[in-house]
């Protein structure tokens, strides 16, 4: 297969294989209500009018967002020396490297583009879509505006393996999709609703299990970050999980509030 078929055909099957096929597991296990001791908003079920609706919106945004996108990454991705040889991997510890400065440099991006998303003016215009879910399942993680959904979920996700080909430092089409897939799962995890102990890779890397995004979902106003705690605790946007207070249904005011900015 030619390089550019590889890139366009491998990357969109990783991402929309793990999310599509993700999204059926939680979805089932939700109306089965299997696994209910481990929901964190316990009793609390997104809607099949919800997951049906936010289907088709993400089925739209791959189409005419994502496969156009990438098809166009693939001669950035080629000018910049991408390794498509997969007889000629980096060695592990570069692989484990460079996925640990993707996830750092996704968590950065990701926390910046989403507070500014979380101010009343943008907020209104663009998040507050992604915010119907009060009660998050994992379909919830794409669902959104088509400009968060450039902006914000599919801009920081790229930006390091775009970084580490810039410099040189042998960015390999495998490496590139062993992390979009670790990304798709994570978020998965985090807007699953479930907090399941031990679960690779969120509880593993975040220390918290779903719960910091839930609690975002649920609360509005803080856990901003994806993979790590470290930009809240800087910035002071951290909400502190109470394991029994995250079980709590979301209050009038917090279903209705259009925004809260974090000072
Ligand atoms: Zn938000
Ligand atoms: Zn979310």
């Amino acid at each position: 297969m030619q390089e550019h078929m590889l890139f366009f055909v491998g990357t969109s099957l990783v991402l929309m294989g793990t999310f599509w096929i993700g999204v059926a597991f939680y979805n089932w296990i939700d109306r089965k209500k299997l696994f209910a001791r481990h929901k964190i908003q316990a009793n609390r079920y997104a809607s099949e009018k919800q997951v049906k609706k936010a289907a088709r919106l993400i089925l739209k945004h791959q189409i005419f967002i994502l496969l156009p996108l990438l098809f166009l990454t693939y001669p950035l991705f080629a000018q910049l020396g991408m390794n498509f040889s997969f007889q000629d991997w980096p060695p592990v510890w570069m692989i484990a490297l460079q996925i640990v400065f993707f996830m750092l440099v996704e968590d950065f991006l990701f926390y910046w583009t989403h507070r500014i998303l979380h101010r009343p003016n943008l907020y209104k215009k663009i998040h507050k879509v992604h915010h119907e879910f009060v009660t998050p399942t994992a379909i919830a993680s794409l669902y959104a505006h088509p400009i968060e959904f450039i902006v914000a979920n599919s801009l920081p996700v790229m930006a390091g393996p775009v970084l580490v080909a810039l410099f040189g430092l042998n960015m390999h089409l495998g490496v590139l999709w062993i992390w979009l897939f670790i990304r798709v799962l994570e978020t998965l995890d985090g807007h699953s609703g479930y907090n399941f102990r031990l679960w690779f890779p969120h509880k593993l890397i975040y220390g918290a299990g779903a719960k910091p995004h839930d609690e975002h979902h649920s609360k509005f106003n803080g856990n901003f970050a994806s993979f790590f705690h470290h930009w809240d605790r800087i910035h002071g946007s951290e909400l502190v999980v109470k394991p029994r207070a995250a079980a709590k249904k979301p209050t009038a005011q917090s279903r209705d509030a259009d925004a809260v900015s974090v000072s």
